[in-house]
């Protein structure tokens, strides 16, 4: 069997509007043939709710870069070690706690000089502009849980601020539109623990990643078949991932194009 994992916005999501029309061939087809497409995101929890339903998926999903699985109960028949219960689903994380990620920050901008602009601080509308989201969207996006975006307003001291987050144990990411601060994981490592469970489950397992940004080389590099929608990280991403497959247009249209040609169904392209 076959299991699609995703990021969305640049990916199945167009960047500036989030529009995923175009990806609406290739998601029936996912959809009539029960192929499992997994989200895998730097989106909060509250952000992915809102998309599962928009997008009618069922399936388990990653929030905030790789800090927890929220994995539908029921879904897999065997127990799932190191899980917690938190209403429908069993979540696994290893992200850190928001409160410890913001105090954090907070102290590698006093040890380093470099200001930032962070989630924390800024208001929703203020979120809602610089990210070109809905109000509503963007009270979903700050209920952060285990990942903290900021803009760096410093830009020649971002070098000290990444060594004074290191120093404690923390991680700076670039992401599409922000750089997040976040524990010692990755999309790469829920990635490799979900495709074992689906292994588990159902045997031969072929796994196809689809990401745009730098924060996908790890998703990327976890799968069988790793295709990076184009985006101006495109290059940097294809030296990390040399075996990359590129889908051509940008976001949900080179999804839909790149997913069909892979189950291949590249007749059913619009
Ligand atoms: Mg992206």
């Amino acid at each position: 069997m076959r299991v699609i994992f995703s990021d969305l916005d640049g990916t199945l999501l167009e960047r500036d509007t989030y529009c995923w029309k175009a990806a609406n061939a290739a998601l029936l087809v996912l959809k009539e043939r029960g192929i499992p497409w997994l989200l895998v995101t730097s989106k909060t929890r509250a952000e992915v709710d809102h998309w599962r339903r928009v997008l009618g998926n069922v399936h388990p999903f990653v929030v905030e870069n790789g800090a927890a699985a929220f994995i539908p109960r029921g879904y897999f028949t065997d127990a799932i070690p190191g899980a917690t219960r938190r209403e429908e689903y069993e979540v696994i994380r290893w992200g850190k706690p928001y409160s410890e990620l913001v105090r954090g920050l907070d102290a590698a901008v006093h040890a380093s000089g470099c200001r930032v602009h962070a989630f924390h601080d800024m208001t929703a509308q203020q979120v809602a502009s610089a990210c070109h989201l809905p109000i509503d969207q963007a009270e979903l996006a700050k209920q952060r849980e285990y990942d903290e975006p900021f803009e760096i307003v410093d830009t020649e001291r971002s070098g000290e601020l990444e060594a004074a987050l290191d120093a404690q144990g923390l991680s700076c990411l670039p992401g599409g539109r922000f750089y997040h601060v976040c524990g010692r994981h990755d999309k790469g490592g829920a990635v490799t623990m979900l495709a074992g469970m689906f292994r588990r489950a159902h045997g031969g397992v072929e796994t196809i990643g689809l990401g745009d940004s730098c924060s996908d080389i790890p998703l990327l590099l976890a799968v069988d078949i790793p295709i990076v929608v184009s985006s101006p990280e495109l290059s940097a991403i294809v030296q990390h991932v040399p075996k990359a497959l590129v889908a051509v247009p940008e976001g949900p249209a080179g999804w839909n194009d790149a997913v069909l040609e892979v189950l291949g169904d590249q007749d059913k392209s619009p």
